[in-house]
């Protein structure tokens, strides 16, 4: 344990500090859960005009440490490379991009990338299989590229590792497991568990969970990723839930540019629905949703508003 924390690396900076910019739309994996995946055959990613206007943007008004290229899968732009380059010579300390992982199972490629400026790489690990992860991302072999990726790296200092976990039927009685299988990962910062956002006023059955059922999961793997170091960020949970807990939900995102249709599909979602919304104290819940209620009701006699306290940041 002392040996996992001495080699911790640098901390992401804080969600205020960084921007995320849409450059892709497209995706050589179909995972279930994924929040774009009946949108980003029709959402428009930024072109390179929007690129240099906000890199002019943040040279001019230092706005943002940090970039964060993201959309679908931003590996299968030729271009990212020369893109984290602009990043940097514009004036951003970090790069950070989002992505599967699955190239990053070329060494090579991997050093491409840092060497061209990205020192932050936020993966999606969405089980703690290959046999679960592959059902999941539905193409196999995935998760071996991924966990390969990951181990290549390890292999960099001065990088960091994020890694995001989506929560669903599929993975919520798998998640302290995904820490154990990450344990001796040194780059890795920070660990993110995202409980699934249906995006629809619907959900998927295959997909929803009850919350009452995934708490006790989710409180296990975050006590262990601490324990292992991690710093821990929970989103789109009841706050109340995660009991002991709590301090890991953070709902806070950086600042997002992308396509302004998507936010008339983010909010068929219905956050903040909550019997107890005005009586609670808690600036981070974003309560239930509509597909969430209309499968399990409203927990009226679980849910329990919070009082102010050192929580509830
Ligand atoms: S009672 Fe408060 S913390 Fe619990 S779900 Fe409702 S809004 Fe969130």
């Amino acid at each position: 344990m002392s040996a996992i924390l001495e080699i911790l690396p640098h901390r992401a900076l804080t969600h205020t500090d960084y921007v995320e910019l849409t450059v892709h739309f497209r995706c050589n994996l179909k995972c279930q859960h994924c929040m774009i995946l009946d949108s980003m055959h029709w959402l428009t990613p930024a072109d390179d005009v929007d690129f240099q206007a906000l890199l002019d943007e943040n040279l001019r008004e230092r706005k943002w440490k940090g970039l964060i290229l993201t959309g679908a899968e931003v590996t299968l732009r030729p271009d990212l490379p020369r893109m984290a380059e602009r990043a940097r010579k514009a004036g951003f300390e970090h790069v950070r991009i989002q992505t599967h992982g699955m190239r990053l199972d070329n060494p090579d490629y991997c050093r491409t990338l840092v060497d061209a400026g990205i020192d932050e790489f936020f993966i999606s690990v969405t089980a703690d299989t290959a046999q679960q992860h592959d059902l999941i991302t539905e193409v196999p072999g995935s998760f071996v590229r991924t966990m390969n990726g990951i181990q290549n790296l390890d292999e960099i200092p001065g990088i960091s590792i994020l890694t995001n976990t989506v929560v669903t039927r599929m993975s919520y009685d798998r998640l302290a497991s995904v820490v154990e299988r990450l344990r001796y990962v040194r780059n890795l910062c920070r660990m993110e568990f995202w409980c699934y956002w249906p995006m629809a006023e619907e959900a998927k059955p295959e997909l929803i969970v009850s919350h009452l059922d995934v708490a006790p999961h989710l409180r296990q793997a975050v006590r262990l990723a601490k324990v292992y170091g991690r710093e821990v960020e929970v989103k789109n949970f009841p706050h109340c839930l995660l009991g002991s807990e709590a301090s890991a939900l953070v709902n806070d995102q950086p600042e997002l540019r992308i396509d302004p249709r998507f936010w008339n599909e983010f909010h068929r979602n219905g956050f903040h629905q909550c019997l107890f919304r005005d009586q609670c104290a808690s600036k981070q819940c974003l309560g239930l949703n509509t597909a969430y209620t209309k499968v399990y009701g409203w927990h009226a006699d679980q849910l329990k508003p919070m009082s102010v306290g050192p929580t509830q940041a």
